[in-house]
């Protein structure tokens, strides 16, 4: 296999970055069974293509589900203690943080997040997750059940086998450890598959797994497009669960595959159309910091991005104004995501830049008012200036579908009753906040809003130990927290007869 290696020089990273370009299969790095297949990588803040890697086809899924299958069967599962597998977990963790740099400045070089949020915020938080689910392997625990004085009945929590994992590209790190790290604590084995977008801090990390103590078997990496190795996934039949990261159109595709190949469990994260109400008694400076960093961090390609603005009548030209100086401050920010000062980085690829431009023109066409950007920045790579859209109307698409992009829609609202009306009336239900100095308004508002993850006063505080989801055509299921376990581990019953005679 080959291995990428490439020099850096840079304001916040001097140093090489290196990954094999291989698939990881039963602890190797390996070609595909067709050798030829490539998939180019590409850097957003050039447009340049940096490296190319192999990409697997449904043969490839195939030998990574019988190398899985065989090291469920003799090197993990329930045939290694849970402390040993939490041991592994942190070697893994440890390996991980002393790579820091490295993964990342790929994670900086493929998906055009500034080093220093990289460095600071995704691998940190990669490190934690993998100590988290560390934790938590020693203490799977099913209950005793009292029935009747001669029968015994208790539970036990079993892992599936092997578990399927398809990721996206935004969080292309944090994402992996988010899906390996409860997988393998509760002794499920895995087959993921990164985004063809974002493949290289999996690569790096897959090269990190032998030397943590994974036995050969237990995680394989396969990179490859959506409809090969993504298909052969969720199409199966010894994969018993599949764990998707992604958007509601292909989350629709997974389900539908699983229905048509071993009905395996499904679990999705998938978009969303956030809404974020700020009323007029809110605490108004941080309520625009926080509608800011809620739309615009990442370059708004989060899924819980707080991308519907609802701002109460008697403030509305005041918060419009403020929110259009932070714009103006985070467009300042713009740059080569290895600069210090950069706080925004450009969009993952041409084909997310069209679409976001193609929102913007169909903001613009049924007559909303670009307030703010709207625009590329400069003439290379893949950048979008933040942007604020008014005047919107409850059925324009701007309102309605993900952008995934730096675009807020801000709408105003007058009464508690019409802003809850009008934020629940989405498809998606990820995430929602409110922000009111007024406590009970605060709880009643939050209450009432259908989504997964709601916030009050803050956007985006999302912690590893608590659950995180959606409602509605957001998903199903809860990744992180101690709710993770339940959706990778399966309940049998048991029933001990202690003296009952037929
Ligand atoms: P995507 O759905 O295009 O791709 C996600 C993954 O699915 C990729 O690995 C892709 O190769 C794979 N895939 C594509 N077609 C497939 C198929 N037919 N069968 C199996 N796998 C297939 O999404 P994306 O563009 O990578 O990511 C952006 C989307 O992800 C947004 O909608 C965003 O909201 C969502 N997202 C959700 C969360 C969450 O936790 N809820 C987190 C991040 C991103």
């Amino acid at each position: 296999t080959d291995v990428f290696k490439l020099d850096l020089d840079t304001p916040t990273y001097k140093g090489t970055v290196s990954v094999n370009t291989g698939l990881f299969i039963d602890g190797k790095f390996v070609n595909p069974v067709k050798d030829d297949s490539k998939i180019e990588v590409v850097n957003p803040a050039t447009g340049k293509v940096i490296t190319s890697i192999s990409a697997g086809s449904e043969k490839d899924v195939d030998i990574a589900v019988q190398a899985a299958l065989k090291a469920y069967k003799t090197s993990w599962g329930l045939k290694v203690p849970g402390t040993e597998r939490g041991r592994i977990l942190n070697k893994l963790a440890d390996l991980i943080e002393k790579n820091t740099d490295e993964i990342a400045a790929l994670e900086s070089l493929n998906v055009g997040k500034p080093y220093l949020v990289s460095k600071h915020m995704d691998i940190p938080n990669t490190v934690s997750t993998f100590r988290y689910y560390a934790g938590w392997a020693d203490k799977i625990q099913g209950k005793t059940i009292e029935t009747n004085e001669s029968k015994f009945a208790y539970t036990r929590h079993e892992p599936y086998g092997v578990v399927g994992q398809i990721i996206p590209w935004n969080f292309s790190a944090s994402s992996l450890a988010i899906k390996l790290a409860p997988a393998l604590a509760t002794g499920n084995v895995c087959v993921l598959k990164p985004s063809e977008v974002s493949p290289l801090t999996a690569q790096k990390i897959a090269g990190l797994l032998n030397e943590a103590g994974i036995p050969p078997g237990v995680v394989n990496i396969i990179n490859g497009y959506g409809n090969t190795v993504g298909a052969a996934i969720s199409s199966h039949l010894k994969i018993a669960k599949v764990a998707f990261t992604g958007s509601t159109l292909t989350g629709r595709k997974i389900q539908e595959a699983s229905a048509k190949s071993n009905l395996k469990v499904v679990t999705l994260e998938l978009g969303g159309k956030s809404p974020n109400i700020i009323f007029e008694d809110a605490d108004f400076e941080q309520a625009v910091k926080w509608a800011a960093m809620g739309i615009y961090f990442n370059s708004g390609q989060v899924c819980t991005a707080g991308s519907r603005i609802f701002v109460q009548e008697s403030i509305y030209d005041k918060f419009v104004n403020a929110l259009r100086q932070a714009a103006e401050t985070r467009t300042t920010q713009i740059g080569d995501p290895f600069d210090q000062a950069t706080q925004h980085g450009p969009q993952v690829s041409q084909i997310q830049f069209d679409r976001i431009m193609h929102y913007i023109d169909s903001a613009k066409n049924d007559g909303a008012n670009i307030l703010i950007g709207g625009d590329r920045h400069g003439n290379e790579g893949f950048f979008i200036q933040p942007t604020i859209v008014t005047d919107c109307k409850p059925d324009m698409k701007i309102v309605r579908e993900e952008v995934f992009g730096p675009v807020a829609a801000v709408i105003k609202f007058k009464t508690e009753e019409e802003a809850i009306e009008m934020a629940n009336d989405t498809s998606y239900g990820l995430a929602a906040a409110v922000f009111t100095e007024n406590n009970s308004r605060a709880i009643r508002v939050v209450h009432a809003l259908e989504a997964g993850n709601t916030f009050v006063n803050c956007y985006n505080a999302i912690d590893i130990n608590v659950p995180f989801g959606g409602y509605k055509q957001s998903g199903i299921g809860r990744e992180l927290g101690e709710y993770a376990l339940d959706t990778y581990t399966q309940v049998k019953a048991v029933h001990v007869n202690l003296g009952l005679k037929l």
